[in-house]
């Protein structure tokens, strides 16, 4: 007996995509982000103070694909590219479903998460354009864990301030980023201006995104040589994440396998729009592969910005500091419950994202943290691999379709990206075991 054929799909490393797909050459009428002042267009210079030249115009082009600088496709080995596509075969005889199930391996990365996808290119440009530092904010502490093991690769330092909540539930985060040599501060810190102002008024606050963005913008906007770097929301996050479906597309073509539905969880969107926006792109120009495939993106019931929010203009931050974006959005000031899927704890979406949700490209559901940590459960015991409680939620979604695809029983071919491994998040895994996990739904959206 042979060993399947699409059990695993193996790229080889000349495989590692040439160009990213820019989504904002297809999608009509996307909105342009605000300067919250004037209410006009964002202007480049509006960006300037933060960003270095080459990822703003990444972040205002509308050409369909942008070259990838060798030494990034070269770079991209070390976070294991190309990634492989599995699949579930025991899961699925778990299910006794008659549906294929595959899954995206974005787990396989070093840093257990796509998030290296973006933090690399941006390196990259940041280091070609002379900066010395960058500086982010992190919350569950993924991106900045990303961040700082990439800025290694082109010799540059970060600094991360992590939201000061997390920072102390997960001191073994500081730990990682640390041994990648990067500094990290709980915020509110003493570092910066508004965190000396938000510390004096609220000494003892446990910090948020918002706070941590601020005081990580303020630090690159007062420095020279110092530029921020964010991971997921904005267009050129969403352009470097493409790697993820233009891969996929060609693992499909190589084992024959027609996607009827391609599923990703949505937090800010970045490996929700890495994976479909470059399989959407290719359905709107005639591909027949993509011709009946569906796209669903599944949110958390906790933060469900496209499936309960609305479509219009608001910040990216709590604080009220950053442009204007039009997206779908629970509103900035909305705080979510803290659940273990802290990456996708975001109010709003990412304008690309939404556009492509607006227009009908894409569906959208939500779920509770009870279902989707049982869903990685039953993963775990299957395939042998522990999702990341983000990535529980794409596998939620994939699992209801196998069953979906059982109660019809029709033939369905599933395709969900795995976008991490949750080998640093036990801690839900661990409630979830012991009977003690709490619900994450409110009702007051
Ligand atoms: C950050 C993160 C997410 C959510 O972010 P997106 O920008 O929506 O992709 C999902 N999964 C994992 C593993 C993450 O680290």
């Amino acid at each position: 007996m042979a060993i399947p054929k699409d059990i695993r799909i193996n790229l080889a490393n000349e495989d590692i995509p040439k160009r990213w797909y820019n989504f904002a050459s297809d999608v009509p009428d996307l909105a342009p982000p605000l300067n919250p002042g004037t209410r006009e267009p964002a202007k480049p210079s509006d960006f300037e103070p933060i960003f270095c030249k080459e990822i703003i115009r990444q972040e205002g082009s509308t050409e369909r694909w942008i070259d990838i600088p060798e030494e990034v496709r070269e770079a991209l080995i070390s976070l294991n590219r190309p990634a492989p596509l599995q699949r579930a075969y025991r899961l699925e005889k778990a299910l006794k479903t008659p549906a294929k199930i595959y899954f995206k391996r974005e787990d396989m990365s070093p840093l257990g998460s796509h998030k290296g996808n973006t933090a690399l290119a941006q390196a990259y440009y940041n280091a070609e354009a002379g900066i010395h530092t960058l500086t982010t904010e992190t919350g569950a502490g993924q991106w900045g864990t990303a961040l700082a093991m990439v800025s290694n690769l082109f010799d540059i330092d970060t600094t991360v301030f992590m939201v000061k909540g997390s920072y102390m539930a997960k001191p073994l985060r500081k730990t990682i980023i640390n041994t990648y040599g990067a500094t990290i501060y709980a915020s509110p810190s003493e570092q910066t201006e508004f965190g000396r102002k938000v510390l004096k008024e609220h000494p003892d606050t446990p910090g948020s995104l918002g706070i941590a963005i601020s005081e990580a913008c303020e630090m690159a906007a007062k420095n020279d040589g110092v530029c921020y770097s964010l991971g997921s929301v904005l267009n050129h996050v969403m352009l470097h994440q493409s790697v993820i479906g233009l891969e996929t597309t060609k693992q499909m073509e190589i084992g024959e396998i027609t996607p009827d539905v391609v599923i990703a969880c949505a937090g800010g969107g970045s490996n929700l729009a890495g994976m479909t926006l470059p399989m959407i792109g290719a359905k709107l120009a005639g591909n027949k592969m993509f011709e009946n495939t569906r796209f669903k993106a599944v949110e958390p019931k906790a933060a469900p910005s496209m499936t309960k929010g609305e479509f219009k203009y608001d910040f990216g931050d709590t604080a009220g500091f950053t442009p204007l974006l039009m997206m779908y959005t629970l509103g900035s000031d909305f705080i979510p419950s803290s659940i273990h899927a802290g990456g996708l704890r975001y109010h709003g979406m990412s304008p690309l994202v939404s556009a492509a949700y607006h227009h009908g490209y894409l569906e959208s559901t939500s779920y509770d943290q009870t279902e989707t940590f049982e869903a990685g459960v039953l993963f775990a015991r299957t395939e042998g691999i522990i999702p990341a409680p983000e990535s529980c939620h794409a596998l939620k979604g994939a699992i209801d379709e196998a069953l979906d695809a059982k109660a019809k029983n029709e033939e369905r071919s599933i395709v969900f990206c795995l976008s991490g491994h949750g080998l640093l998040d036990l801690y839900g895994y661990e409630q979830y075991l012991n009977g003690t996990l709490p619900s994450s739904e409110r009702s007051d959206y």
